[in-house]
């Protein structure tokens, strides 16, 4: 039954997100893209990361092919990923709506594309990435299957680490200095450490 619960924390979580994202998704479609940087590598890496964190955690909420790979923590585990849940949607939503028009799902510089240094972007480049390292620790804190709880951290942990150097190079060739500045000035995930 505990199990249940915090699957179901999980889902609830997972559907926030694609909430959280639908109203930016739907706006930004109308922009003009001027650097398209989606290969195929990007391609295969967001369609890892899709199966990671939503269809490998379906299949073990909604079958049984999964059950071997069970495991069970304590309850402590359990709350502790549930309550993390919190800073990972919030940071979610703030860095949408600081990047606005900015975003993308991919990497991208569209028409009139401005750098973001405010609100989150103060102090980290990547708060996006905070958010999405954070879910991929509590779903396996949720979701307690080697195979559902884990596939998180592999798949986006692979986009995280092929996409964010870059990104970053791709900012910098688009807002030269500006961007050199603003990379002094701020940490990648975590503020005054990473
Ligand atoms: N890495 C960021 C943004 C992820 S969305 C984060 O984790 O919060 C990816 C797109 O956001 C990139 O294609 C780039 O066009 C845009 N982007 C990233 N940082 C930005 C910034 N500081 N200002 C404006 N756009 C940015």
């Amino acid at each position: 039954m505990t199990r249940l619960i915090f699957e179901i924390m999980y889902l609830a979580f997972a559907i926030s997100l694609g909430i959280i994202r639908r109203p930016h998704e739907k706006r930004n479609k109308s922009n003009v893209i001027d650097v398209d940087q989606k290969g195929a590598l990007e391609k295969w890496l967001l369609g890892l990361t899709f199966l990671g964190v939503s269809l490998l955690p379906l299949l073990y909420i909604f079958s049984p092919w999964l059950n071997f790979a069970n495991y069970q923590l304590p309850l402590y585990l359990n709350i502790l990923g549930t309550v993390l849940l919190i800073p990972a949607a919030l940071l979610f939503y703030r860095s949408h709506a600081d990047l606005g028009r900015n975003w993308s799902v991919s990497l991208e510089i569209r028409e009139e594309h401005t750098l973001v240094t405010h609100g989150i972007y103060k102090h980290i480049r990547h708060p996006m990435y905070s958010a999405l390292w954070i879910a991929s620790l509590c779903q396996p804190l949720l979701l307690q299957n080697y195979i559902a709880g884990l596939s998180g951290m592999v798949g986006f942990g692979l986009l995280y680490f092929f996409r964010v150097a870059r990104e970053e190079q791709m900012m910098e060739d688009q807002f030269g200095e500006d961007y050199l500045d603003y990379k002094k000035k701020t940490y990648r995930l975590i503020p005054k450490l990473y």
